[in-house]
């Protein structure tokens, strides 16, 4: 299962030398799985890169960091950590700007993803999107003609100025087979992860079950939608907007000020 990993890699250029690429690290199985193949990849083939982890800690009260700090002893690789929760209450700031919770909170972790990589000098920032994710993910924006998005569904995009360039090494991966390069690495993961704030709730994503529901009844499919979405992705609009930088903290936005910021003025 590596080798088709190895291939985007190398395919599309998300490893070169002297790259320092900080890695997204949830915890869960798909962070784990990027983790290891670049980790892999970069060993190798002898390549002079840097990876490091990167975890956000959203809420104090998570127990997702001890799981990733063995990902990252065991790989023997350094890991970041950011206190996103000492600058943000985001139950609080959900419920002040009346968002859901999960989507505060996924405002927080791309901002300091970002801020963090930047700040310690890293030339990309990998996460663990895979397949399911991005099919979902298109459904999502095409019946909302978001095309603009669906142009950003391939395995590297570019940054420029404080934005930093992103890849996604598991983008032709599948859930499935993202578990199993977990399972064969021997990386512990997080197993039926509670988030804190849900509650003992699991979101449920029904497009994701509605694609699954697909796939059993058409073997392949994720495999032929996730390649037509890759060849046909650069043929939606790229956003004609250029980003600005948030009058309060420098970092990119569409905006005045940006989302993150914004949040923060609920807080008081
Ligand atoms: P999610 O939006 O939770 O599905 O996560 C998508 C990707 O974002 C994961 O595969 C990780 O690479 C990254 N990620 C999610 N949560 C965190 C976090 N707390 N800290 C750092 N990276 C994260
Ligand atoms: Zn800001």
């Amino acid at each position: 299962m590596l080798k088709p990993v190895f291939k985007v890699i190398e395919k599309h250029g998300l490893v070169v030398e002297g790259d320092k690429i900080f890695v997204a690290l949830s915890g869960g199985k798909d962070s784990a799985a990027s983790l290891y193949c670049l980790k892999k990849y970069v060993d190798e083939k002898g390549f002079d890169a840097e990876i490091t982890g990167l975890h956000v800690r959203v809420y104090e009260k998570s127990n997702a960091f001890e799981v990733i700090k063995s990902q990252c002893d065991l790989l023997e690789i350094d890991l970041v950590t950011v206190d996103a929760f000492k600058e943000l209450d985001v139950k609080k700031a959900a419920a002040r700007s009346h968002r859901p919770v999960c989507s505060v909170c996924g405002i927080v972790k791309r901002y300091f993803m970002n801020k963090a990589a930047l700040e310690h000098g890293a030339s990309k920032l990998a996460t663990g999107h895979n397949a399911d994710d991005f099919i979902a993910f298109f459904f999502k924006n095409f019946l909302n003609q978001e095309y603009e998005w669906i142009s950003k569904f391939k395995p590297v995009v570019k940054g420029s100025g404080n934005l930093i360039t992103r890849i996604r090494p598991l983008f032709f991966i599948t859930g499935e087979e993202a578990l199993s390069i977990v399972r064969k690495s021997g990386l512990p993961v997080l197993e039926g992860y509670q988030c804190p704030a849900l509650e003992g709730k699991v979101p449920t994503d029904k497009w994701k079950e509605t694609v699954k529901l697909i796939e059993s009844r058409h073997r392949g499919f994720k495999k032929a939608m996730i390649k037509s979405i890759y060849k046909t992705s650069s043929y939606y609009p790229e956003s004609k907007e250029t980003l600005k930088s948030c009058v309060k903290c420098g970092m990119p936005t569409n905006t005045e000020v940006c989302a993150f910021c914004r949040l923060k003025n609920y807080e008081h």
